[in-house]
């Protein structure tokens, strides 16, 4: 589910099960995207929210260290801290946020995910050639 306060384009955190055992994530458009510039982000950004807990945990976990997530045991609890260099302001929102903030920017101006953050763009391109 997102949770920028910007959002333009919802994804509903919302389930819905069938009888089948089929899991259905529902996208929400609103007017605000259709007159948005970056459609294509907003769209590649938000499908990654639909695809993210379906991608390899261990390329999540060399994603989060590639982009500088750190953690640390709080009190027999692991607790993640947001890299310092943000690729958008509301990518410290959790590794989630984070990851499909630079989805989007690699699918729509990978330029700009390899000038912020060169390692974060070789694991995009080694997935998603560019
Ligand atoms: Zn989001």
């Amino acid at each position: 589910m997102s949770k920028r306060r910007d959002v333009l384009l919802h994804v509903a955190g919302d389930e819905i099960r069938s009888s089948t055992r089929l899991k259905i994530k529902i996208a929400s458009l609103y007017d605000q995207f259709f007159k948005a510039t970056n459609k294509k982000e907003i769209i590649a950004h938000e499908f990654s929210h639909l695809h993210y807990e379906k991608w390899n945990k261990k390329d999540l976990e060399e994603f989060a260290r590639l982009s500088g997530w750190t953690y640390k045991r709080e009190n027999e609890k692991i607790v993640d801290f947001p890299p310092e260099k943000l690729i958008q302001a509301d990518s410290d929102l959790d590794k989630e946020e984070d990851f499909s903030n630079y989805f989007g920017l690699f699918m729509t101006t990978p330029e700009v995910v390899k000038n912020h953050n060169p390692k974060v763009y070789e694991f995009f391109n080694k997935r998603f050639k560019k």
